[in-house]
């Protein structure tokens, strides 16, 4: 059979094209942009008008998804972990609501923090929201659960998550595609009033998913995604959930693993096979990636007291990603040492592109800042982060989506007067504009840095959903329009640049100055394309 060399990111976007989808709704975060990205490029969810276009934000993007199975149509939503904390609410919530059309909740996590604020494990959203949860080993299993995962989400009536880690979204593997479903036909659902979560039909919702949750394990326990290997030797038994499994298969080329091993990607945990591994082996390893999730369930599971060794006893390390190398650590293997690195491999810091315009808006705001004390820059997520680093040492924070805003007016509430935001334009309208809102309302000092390079950079160039509207934003949230200003950050600019900050620094109310300039990389790949 024909295969396909996917990455773990393709094979989840033509899974789901082939699965019936009808829509995606996404914001771009890394590992789970590229998901999107295949489909906006795709020959069949061209010819089928799939929904395909960036939303505002992970929140909007499942409410939006949640909308499109309300009508009865199978939708994905694809964010990265943290993005999922913007979700959250909309998450739990959908739990409750329950799907008409199957919904597929795409989450990537990033372990060890390639490119992310935290590590956390998605997991735990699952279960919190007490959903299924695929988790692949393989990019065939990434394809698989995302074309059958609507299914399982209209079979069991609630979202599904399929949880991916950074390695299997962005690594390749030969996929074989299966049948091209159709779309659902526009169906309204059974019980409208499901939607409605008033109390009354809420708290009947909420124990229709706790008696749904024996439902979830039966199927848990009978899917093809779980199974019992017995192996030769009952010294060990091994739990191997998601991509661990492919881990520690690499050490077995034959495909024969001495020890028996719970092979485990659909949650909640197959408890008949966790059971027999515990009744036969005389201790039990917990491969995961991510937090030690299943290994704190399990140490609370057995009471004859079989001995679970992973992340938590030091077997494996509490944080990070996991790899072959660390698995063959943990069952006793010699490991293969590497290569030293050849001192040409020069290190190469993260630095601000030459020329980019966010350069420009740093030095002049360091300059205009120079008379007061340090600390006074509160930043955001973007290429902008950088600021953070030599020469500019700009600014003092990068916590979550849109907190520049919401930080610099508790710091100038605490007194901190003037107070800085440094923002980009998509962070601004993923998650800045209601912190606008609420210093506006409280009119206070604080001079807020929109800095616009006219698309999402940090993730490769998409639209931001504010493109071409941020002064009329701006105006319609209450900001004066006296106090907003548009400058082009170049260096000939900079002595205007520098008097307009002072100038806002020392305003006693919301300030917003937008240095707008388009991304050079993004530019250079417009005119690329237009050739
Ligand atoms: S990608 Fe664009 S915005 Fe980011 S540093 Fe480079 S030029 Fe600046």
């Amino acid at each position: 059979m024909q295969k396909h060399l996917f990455l773990g990111v393709e094979a989840i976007g033509q899974g789901a094209i082939d699965g019936g989808m009808s829509g995606v709704y996404a914001y771009p975060g890394t590992p789970s942009t590229e998901i999107t990205e295949f489909i906006q490029d795709n020959p069949i969810a061209e010819e089928r008008n799939i929904h395909r276009k960036w939303s505002a934000n992970e929140k909007t993007a499942l409410e939006t998804a949640l909308g499109m199975s309300y009508a009865g149509k199978r939708v994905m939503s694809c964010m990265k972990h943290v993005g999922l904390n913007v979700a959250a609410d909309i998450f739990v919530n959908a739990a409750m609501t329950g799907v008409n059309g199957g919904l597929i909740v795409t989450v990537a996590d990033d372990p060890s923090m390639h490119s992310s604020q935290n590590e956390q494990d998605s997991r735990f959203y699952g279960k919190f929201a007490m959903v299924p949860v695929l988790e692949p080993s393989s990019q065939q299993e990434a394809y698989d659960m995302a074309r059958d995962g609507f299914a399982l989400s209209e079979k069991t009536k609630v979202p599904v998550m399929l949880r991916i880690t950074t390695r299997l979204a962005h690594s390749r593997a030969g996929v074989a595609r299966k049948e091209v479903l159709p779309e659902n036909e526009l169906v309204m659902p059974a019980d409208p009033r499901q939607f409605i979560l008033l109390p009354a039909i809420a708290r009947r919702k909420y124990k229709g998913l706790l008696d749904s949750q024996s439902l979830f394990l039966k199927l848990s326990e009978e899917s093809e995604y779980n199974r019992y290997e017995e192996g030769t030797d009952h010294s060990l038994g091994i739990v191997a959930c998601g991509i661990a499994y492919n881990y520690l298969m690499e050490h077995f080329p034959d495909g024969t693993c001495p020890y028996s091993i719970v092979k485990v990607s659909q949650y909640p945990l197959p408890e008949n096979h966790i059971n027999r591994l515990n009744r036969e082996c005389d201790e039990i390893l917990v491969l995961e990636e991510g937090a030690p999730m299943v290994e704190e369930m399990l140490k609370g599971f057995f009471s004859n007291g079989t001995p679970i060794k992973g992340r938590l006893d030091g077997t494996l390390p509490r944080d990070g990603e996991l790899n072959p190398d660390l698995v063959a650590k943990a069952l006793g293997k010699e490991m293969f040492e590497g290569f030293d690195i050849p001192e040409v491999v020069a290190n190469r810091p993260p630095a601000l592109c030459v020329g980019c315009g966010h350069q420009d808006a740093y030095l002049a705001m360091n300059e205009a800042l120079a008379d007061y004390s340090k600390g006074r820059v509160f930043s955001d997520i973007g290429c902008y982060t950088l600021g953070a680093l030599p020469p500019y040492e700009t600014i003092s924070s990068c916590v979550d989506m849109g907190a520049s805003i919401t930080m610099a007016k508790g710091a100038a509430d605490a007194g901190l007067i003037p107070a800085v935001a440094m923002i980009g334009d998509s962070t601004f309208a993923h998650s800045g504009i209601t912190g606008l809102l609420d210093a506006v309302n409280e009119k206070s000092s604080i001079t807020i840095v929109i800095s616009d390079n006219e698309s999402i950079s940090m993730t490769g160039g998409q639209d931001s959903s504010a493109f071409g509207r941020i002064e009329s934003i701006c105006i319609g949230v209450g900001v004066d329009p006296a106090h907003i200003h548009t400058i082009v950050p170049l260096k000939k600019n900079h002595e205007e640049m520098v008097r307009l900050f002072r100038e806002e620094f020392a305003y006693e109310g919301v300030s917003v100055i937008i240095p707008r300039r388009e991304c050079i990389q993004r530019a250079s790949s417009r005119k690329r394309n237009k050739k």
